[in-house]
């Protein structure tokens, strides 16, 4: 039998935090450039200043995110080659050499009857490698009629020159590498319409189940104290919540001397690579809850984010499940191949693989009363099993989050601020 071939990949990867309003696209642009300049600058003063191999920006990243109706969000969407947003991602693109994937509006068409939520990915040369639809959609995209996905979740190949190394290999040849790659923007990552099971886990499993090896999400999501649509419907059966907590959102804002759509101009860059994200349990009385301390991340949403990707993490009940046999049944219903990270075959599929998330959400307030919760981050999942010598226990609730080592946190940008965060990231895959 062949010998599996196993390559260490290594990677500079860049995320982009924005504040975009409706209605500014010049401006956003606009400040995106000079945001990207003054990371150029940062980056050239490096002595290490290779330029990045992937750029991600947010979920609508330009335009801004709160459309109220098909006719608001009409003269913000066009076909994807003809997109302002899609031209820009081009000339970064261009700029850096480098992959750049962007969210944006699309029309399918010139005359727009089926719209999406897009993101695209441009080459280092400017060329479409991939569109990738939203799948999963958020309560605001039934405002404007958006399409969900009719392929529903993708991956696609994306090839880094020279970006790999033979494990093993004492000529440390460089080598070209292709990933596996999806896309997941935003409400992918939550359940279904939030009616599915939470513990369908449906982005993530489908990762799992396809050996992806690069996963990119761009995001607009918000900040555990914004108003949602939950809000206004309990409202309307009179909760009274709202008044509450709008004035809550704007104390903070003011005790932090920022008008409801600030926080934006004054960037937050981050290239150093010793600046790791500290661990915190969901639990732990650290936590801040709060939207203050703009320029540090919201930990509340990393560790659910990081719930959302149970799938990838390492958990010790999984061996009692194989042990006791406590999942035939579900197996043998199962459309897909795993149940919570959990297949027929492995107590844990993911075992001994690698996975990177590159985790771009946009910042800031919209409409006053929609807060986004930034803290975009770089993650590796490390498929580490060395955990497993601990006693088989049936409940290990307690490190379903930032905490859990199979996965680490190379940083995040804060919650409130706009910025770019790069990060070197190296990795195994096999093939
Ligand atoms: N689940 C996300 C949130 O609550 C969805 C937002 C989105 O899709 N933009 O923020």
């Amino acid at each position: 039998m062949k010998a599996a071939n196993k390559f260490l990949v290594d990677l500079r990867v860049a995320l982009v935090q924005l504040n975009p309003q409706i209605g500014r696209v010049h401006e956003t642009t606009a400040r995106a450039r000079s945001l990207l300049n003054q990371y150029k600058a940062a980056l050239d003063n490096k002595k290490d200043n290779r330029p990045p191999d992937l750029i991600v920006f947010p979920e609508f990243a330009l335009t801004g995110y709160n459309f109220t109706s098909r006719e608001h969000i009409l003269p913000y969407t066009s076909k994807t080659e003809q997109s302002d947003s899609f031209k820009f991602a081009q000339d970064v693109a261009k700029q850096f050499h480098c992959y750049t994937v962007i969210g944006y509006p699309e029309s399918e068409t010139e005359t727009k009857e089926t719209l999406y939520n897009s993101a695209v990915v441009v080459s280092p040369t400017g060329e479409m490698v991939f569109n990738y639809r939203k799948s999963f959609l958020y309560f605001t995209e039934d405002n404007w009629g958006c399409k969900e996905n009719p392929r529903q979740f993708q991956n696609f190949p994306l090839t880094f020159k020279k970006r790999a190394t033979r494990i093993g290999d004492k000529s440390d040849e460089r080598h070209d590498i292709t990933l596996k790659t999806s896309i997941g923007i935003c409400m992918d990552l939550s359940p279904y319409k939030f009616e599915a099971p939470f513990n369908d886990f449906e982005f993530s499993s489908y990762n799992v189940d396809n050996n992806i090896e690069l996963i990119i999400c761009p995001m607009a999501w918000l900040h555990s104290t914004s108003i949602t649509k939950q809000d206004t419907d309990m409202d309307e059966k009179g909760s009274n919540e709202i008044p509450k907590k709008l004035a809550t959102i704007a104390q903070n804002l003011q005790n932090q001397n920022l008008p409801l759509t600030g926080s934006e101009g004054d960037f937050q860059i981050d290239l150093d690579q010793a600046n790791i994200t500290t661990r915190l349990s969901k639990s732990s009385p650290d936590i801040n809850h709060e939207y203050t301390e703009l320029s540090k991340p919201d930990m509340t949403n990393v560790n659910y984010w990081m719930l959302r990707f149970l799938p990838f993490l390492h958990l010790n009940v999984r061996y009692y499940w194989w042990q006791e046999k406590v999942l035939t049944d579900v197996f043998s219903e199962l459309k897909r191949k795993t149940y919570m990270g959990a297949s027929s075959t492995k107590a844990w599929e993911f075992s001994g693989k690698n996975a990177v998330l590159l985790l771009a959400n946009r910042c800031g307030v919209e409409d006053g009363n929609t807060l986004f919760a930034g803290s975009s981050g770089i993650y590796k999942f490390n498929g580490n099993e060395d955990f497993s010598g601990e006693e088989l226990q049936k409940d290990d609730n307690s490190r379903l989050d930032s905490t859990n080592p199979s996965v680490e946190l190379y940083g995040n940008l804060g919650k409130g601020k706009e910025g770019i965060i790069m990060r070197d990231i190296t990795f195994e895959v096999e093939r």
